[in-house]
Parts: structure tokens; C-alpha cells; sequence
């Protein structure tokens, strides 16, 4: 039996690759544009990273996480999101002494042992941002801000925003305890997964899919309306400077998140177009995070975005694409290889995209290939055109052909691609 790639990952073949360039140069202008610094980090880190951070009872550590002993006998697990390794290399890299507000930004695979499905799989790709060192709404906003202006850029204006505040330490116990009070007479009609939460992590039970559960908690307490002045605040001046700066959104009291770490703001865009894994990127607050990994306390907020489900909801749109030349050049005969080597090379030397023919086929086949290759211009070395110091330049598209000096024709080419 022919080998396949592994159940939920998959081969991104050249034919989507357009679309991927696409969305990395636009991560990586709005980054930039907001200040934060491309940082790049290890697939895999020792496991403690994320059992320590997002929570020993998680989805994603107690049963997601692909996590294994190395050679060496070390716990070893491929990294399942991207914040925890951050903040492992921030305080690696001292970047705690520098001044501060510091901001990062990473883009790359994670790895998740989940169910497969459309819109879910075993690796996938992430664009995140993360802003170390201030605890002011102002910091929430711009990471919200920041991952709004991404997808408003990218064509994804029709996302819709969920807000909520997860509260801090002082007020989320209370909030649990009254939760809990509520959802005890009904303990044996939640789902399994639930019933374990219950004791674990019981705020993480409002993240439940499963309709019975959902049921149960209709009427459940909001935290929204549980938190200590202190996040009150904080999440009023967060929902007013969103409206002062024009970015819709909606309270959803029930919005958790799937990770432990997060305290105050948590968010999550989510889109129409996606069926059940609805979830386009989200993030939130995590004060304590550095703290728990080994750190002084440094207030941080972040935001990762699933770049798989960004490009499934945006298919079928037909992004406008810039016009692009390619050429491809071809010698008549063996013979005239090597100057059709050379003039390939001064092509590309010239910013334009070209291929050579290999040769050993006829011209007929030659043509036939290269119209099917899709592409713009073709260049012909023949007999004629080497003894006058020419080339022939054929535009595919119109079909119109002549002789020209190289230099003729690459600036033919480069008015061409600018028209296209
Ligand atoms: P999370 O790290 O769980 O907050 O997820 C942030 C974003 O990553 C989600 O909104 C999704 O777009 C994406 N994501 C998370 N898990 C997966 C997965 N298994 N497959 C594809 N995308 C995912």
C-alpha cells in the first residue's frame, strides 16, 4: 500500500501556495506596521512549558498534546499553540530587563492530536502577537486592533468579534464557587468530559459543545457580572475605547477559552462561513502566565490567529492578484543550450520570473508544454535569431510574435506585466 501524510495533517501543494504567500506578507506587514518583532521558536519544547502554562487539565495538554520522551529521555511535546514557548524565550532572552511594553509576533505550525474535520486538523498554522509589560486596556485594544485591521486587510471584514472578561485571581474563585453552587443539582446530566471538569477546571465547562450541557448552563451565572472592581474597569474602558475607535463587537459572557492562563479579556473572532469550527483566531489576557513560568509578574495580552481557517473562508472569493510574467525560454536545438542558459539568466537578472526548456524534445512539444504551463511570454532561440543577434519574444496571451535584441524584450516583458 502507497504511504499517505498522517490523519489531519496535509501537503500544501503549489496550486494553494499563491494564497499562503498572500496572507504571510500581509501577517507580516501589519505586525510590523504595529511595532511588534518577528520571533522564532523551537516545534518542540521540554513539555513542562505547556502542562505548566496552559494548564494540566486543558483539552489541549491532558489530551491533545504530542508529547513524547527524546533519545535522551527527556519529555519532549511538539508545541500545541505558540504563547507558552514566547514567554519561555522571553525570559530566556532577559527581554523582561528591557524597557517595556516589549511585542512579538511568530507565525508557524502547531500541532494538536485532535478529532479531524474540516477546519481542524493535526498541524496547523498560526499567526500570533504578544505584548509584554502592560496591564492598561490600551494594550488589549491594540492587540485587537491589530488582529481586526489583519482581517478587515485580508477580506475578512464580515467576522464577528466576541468579547468577554474571564476576571483575575481574586474575583474568578467566587465566580467558580457560585458556578459550581449552580450546576451542582445537575452534576450526573453533564457529559463525561464535564463531569471531570467539574472538579477541575469548572469555568472551562461553559466551553462545552455538547447540547445537553449548553442546556444546563443557560441559565448559569455570568461571570460578566462577578467581576472585582478591578476587572470591571478594566473591561468597561476596554468595551468603551472599542467603540470610540469604530470596532464592533458583543459581549458573550459564556466565551472561556480553552486555556487555563488567560485572566480579564478574552476574545475570539469567529465567522459565518465555517460550520462547527467557527473560530478564526482568538486570545485574551494572561497576567499570570510569566509569573508561572519562572518569571517577576508581568501583565501580557496576545492573540493567535488559524491561518488554515483564514483561507477556507476565504475561498472561492477570487482575491484579485497582481499580474505576474513568466517566461520560459527555448533553444531550437542541443546546440543552442548554453546561449539559451545565458539568456534565461539575464532574464531573471532582470526581476522577471523564467524557466529554461531542458531540451530533447521537439519544438511542437516544446510549445505544447509551455502553453499549458500557463506561461506569459516565450522566448525562442533559433538559428535566424543567433546569427542576427536576436531572440524571437512570443506573447502568449495575444499570440503576437517578433524578433527583438534580449534588451528589447525584457522591457517588452516588464510593459506587459505591468499591464496585466
Ligand atoms: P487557540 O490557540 O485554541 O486559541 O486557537 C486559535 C486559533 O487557531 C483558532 O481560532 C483556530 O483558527 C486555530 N486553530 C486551533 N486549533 C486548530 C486546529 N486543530 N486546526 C486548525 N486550526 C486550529
Amino acid at each position: 500500500m502507497r504511504i499517505r501524510v498522517p490523519r489531519g495533517t496535509r501537503d500544501i501543494v503549489p496550486d494553494e501556495m499563491r494564497d499562503w504567500y498572500h496572507l504571510e506578507e500581509k501577517l507580516h506587514e501589519v505586525a510590523r506596521n504595529y511595532g511588534y518583532r518577528e520571533i522564532r521558536t523551537p516545534i518542540f519544547e521540554y513539555t513542562e512549558v505547556f502542562s505548566r502554562s496552559v494548564g494540566e487539565d486543558t483539552d489541549i495538554v491532558a489530551r491533545e498534546m504530542y508529547s513524547f520522551k527524546d533519545r535522551g529521555g527527556r519529555d519532549i511535546a511538539l508545541r500545541p499553540e505558540g504563547t507558552a514557548s514566547i514567554v519561555r524565550a522571553y525570559l530566556e532572552h532577559r527581554f523582561d530587563a528591557l524597557p517595556q511594553p516589549i511585542k512579538f509576533y511568530y507565525y508557524g505550525p502547531m500541532f494538536r492530536h485532535d478529532n479531524p474535520q474540516l477546519g481542524r486538523y493535526r498541524q496547523f498554522f498560526q499567526f500570533g502577537v504578544e505584548c509584554f509589560g502592560s496591564e492598561r486596556p490600551a494594550a488589549d485594544v491594540e492587540v485587537i486592533c491589530l488582529a481586526r485591521d489583519f482581517l478587515d486587510l485580508i477580506g475578512l471584514e464580515k467576522t464577528v468579534l466576541l468579547l468577554n472578561s474571564v476576571g483575575c485571581s481574586d474575583c474568578r474563585p467566587l465566580y467558580q464557587e457560585r458556578l459550581l453552587a449552580h450546576l451542582a443539582p445537575h452534576r450526573e446530566e453533564l457529559c463525561s468530559h464535564c463531569r471531570v471538569r467539574f472538579e477541575s477546571n469548572p469555568l472551562r465547562i461553559l466551553d462545552c459543545k455538547t447540547k445537553s450541557c449548553r442546556d444546563l448552563f443557560r441559565d448559569a451565572p455570568e461571570i460578566t457580572f462577578n467581576l472585582c472592581p478591578g476587572c470591571r474597569t478594566h473591561f468597561e474602558t476596554v468595551q468603551d475605547y472599542l467603540i470610540k475607535l469604530g470596532v464592533d463587537f458583543k459581549v458573550d459572557p459564556g466565551l472561556v477559552r480553552g486555556l487555563d492562563y488567560y485572566t480579564r479579556t478574552a476574545f475570539e473572532f469567529v465567522s459565518d462561513d465555517l460550520g462547527a469550527q467557527n473560530s478564526i483566531g482568538g486570545g485574551g489576557r494572561y497576567d499570570n502566565l510569566v509569573e508561572i513560568l519562572g518569571g517577576e509578574h508581568t501583565p501580557a495580552v496576545g492573540v493567535a490567529m488559524g491561518m488554515d481557517r483564514i483561507l477556507l473562508s476565504l475561498e472561492g472569493r477570487g482575491r484579485e492578484g497582481r499580474g505576474q510574467a513568466r517566461v520560459f525560454v527555448i533553444a531550437d536545438t542541443d546546440s543552442r543550450l548554453l546561449p539559451s542558459l545565458k539568456i534565461v539568466a539575464e532574464i531573471r537578472r532582470a526581476g522577471i520570473a523564467a524557466e529554461v526548456d531542458f531540451g530533447g524534445r521537439s519544438m511542437k512539444a516544446t510549445m505544447k508544454y509551455a502553453g499549458k504551463k500557463d506561461f506569459s511570454h516565450v522566448i525562442i532561440l533559433g538559428e535566424r535569431e543567433e546569427k542576427r543577434g536576436k531572440v524571437t519574444l512570443r506573447n502568449m496571451n495575444t499570440g503576437k510574435q517578433d524578433e527583438f535584441t534580449l534588451a528589447e524584450a525584457i522591457a517588452l516583458i516588464r510593459e506587459d506585466r505591468d499591464s496585466i
